[in-house]
């Protein structure tokens, strides 16, 4: 650390990503990235006279990307924002709902980067804890005098609270921000937007990264009323306007074009994470209800560091995470049958070994 850095920054523990090791080629399944590229329309899309268009500045509010999007959900213009990423939605959320003092609440096991933002924007944030089964009890998160950051589903136990659920917890914090991180919610969960027009507080945020398999891109979005779209507008303005780039711009306009493909694609993860989760099972891990593209898993046999570090010395990543209530578990990214069955064929040898 230098000795010029601000000391309000001098204690911010910083977001850790997953690992991306360069030393050889590893079945990659520790950050959630999709195993299938992105659609032929949207490789097609970023193509050499787009290439030669670099030399202008994007449409800082990307109008042909956001009318697709806002067609796609059923809402208006006004009530999407583009952004560089959801990370880039969720700090704006932070430094707009929650920063300089004022109450943020979370729950104790959830995204990782929440807790990040929280202490770069000086949020008093509160850990709201899950249940011993790893559920989030939504009662917890009724009547609070803060904003609230859910994701949903969870990360990292892949467990999603109902619709229903989510509306009582929009309903008893009137005068909160509540933010709802679908990041998963294309395999197999209902998403909050259609409640946007009902309740003022609730901001939607969603990304390409993982149903899109656009992670490289950095492109996400956020959907609420049109006053919370606007103060996050004004935010962004005042950081980067141009916080998307032309190629993703065009990318992501053709995703939204080959809705299906993704669609599809979900459909094959979903069916892929049955088959390891039974895999698993049979290995006697137990495994929580994964309504996401991982599985969290844990065993009595072999503990989650082990398994994390000899599936890594095999050629599989997988992500391990220390925090106490945590740590026996791995969440376990699910890629294509192929790569599943390498990876249960791994366990086995490991399990068998111990
Ligand atoms: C992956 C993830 C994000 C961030 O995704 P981006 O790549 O920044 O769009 C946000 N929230 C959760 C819960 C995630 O898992």
């Amino acid at each position: 650390m230098s000795k010029f850095l601000d000391k309000r920054y001098s204690s911010l523990a910083a977001y850790v990503p997953g690992e991306q090791p360069q030393d050889k080629q590893y079945i990659k399944l520790n950050t959630n990235e999709s195993p299938y590229p992105p659609s032929p329309e949207t490789v097609a899309a970023v193509n050499k006279s787009e290439a030669e268009l670099l030399r202008l500045y994007p449409d800082p509010d990307g109008r042909v990307l956001t009318k697709k999007i806002a067609d796609l959900y059923g809402v208006g213009t006004e009530n999407v924002i583009l952004v560089n990423g959801s990370d880039d939605i969720l700090n704006f959320a932070f430094m707009a709902f929650g920063a300089n003092g004022r109450k943020t609440y979370f729950a104790d096991i959830t995204y990782g980067f929440y807790s990040v933002f929280a202490n770069l924007h000086g949020s008093d944030y509160k850990t709201i804890p899950l249940e011993d089964d790893f559920t989030i009890d939504y009662k917890r998160f009724c009547n609070l005098d803060g904003a609230v950051f859910i994701a949903n589903p969870n990360a990292p136990t892949g467990i999603a609270l109902g619709l229903d659920e989510i509306e009582e917890i929009l309903k008893t914090n009137p005068d909160n921000v509540v933010v709802v991180d679908e990041a998963y919610v294309d395999f197999g969960t209902e998403s909050a937007v259609k409640l946007v027009s009902k309740y003022e507080n609730l901001l939607v945020v969603q990304t390409f990264s993982k149903s899109r398999s656009m992670a490289g891109a950095r492109l996400g979005f956020a959907i609420g009323n049109k006053e919370l779209i606007g103060d996050l507008h004004k935010l962004r303005y005042s950081t980067n306007p141009y916080n998307i780039n032309r190629l993703t711009l065009v990318a992501g306009a053709a995703a939204i074009d080959s809705q299906s493909y993704y669609t599809e694609n979900c459909k094959r993860i979903e069916k892929t994470r049955e088959f390891t989760t039974n895999e698993l099972e049979k290995l006697g891990f137990r495994v929580l209800p994964s309504k996401a593209n991982f599985v969290f898993a844990e065993s009595d046999t072999v503990s989650g560091e082990e398994l994390y570090l000899k599936l890594k010395e095999m050629g599989v990543l997988v992500r391990h995470f220390t925090s106490d209530r945590i740590k026996n578990f791995n969440r376990i990214t699910i890629g294509t049958p192929e790569q599943m069955h390498i990876l249960i064929d791994k366990i086995k040898e490991i399990m068998e070994a111990v």
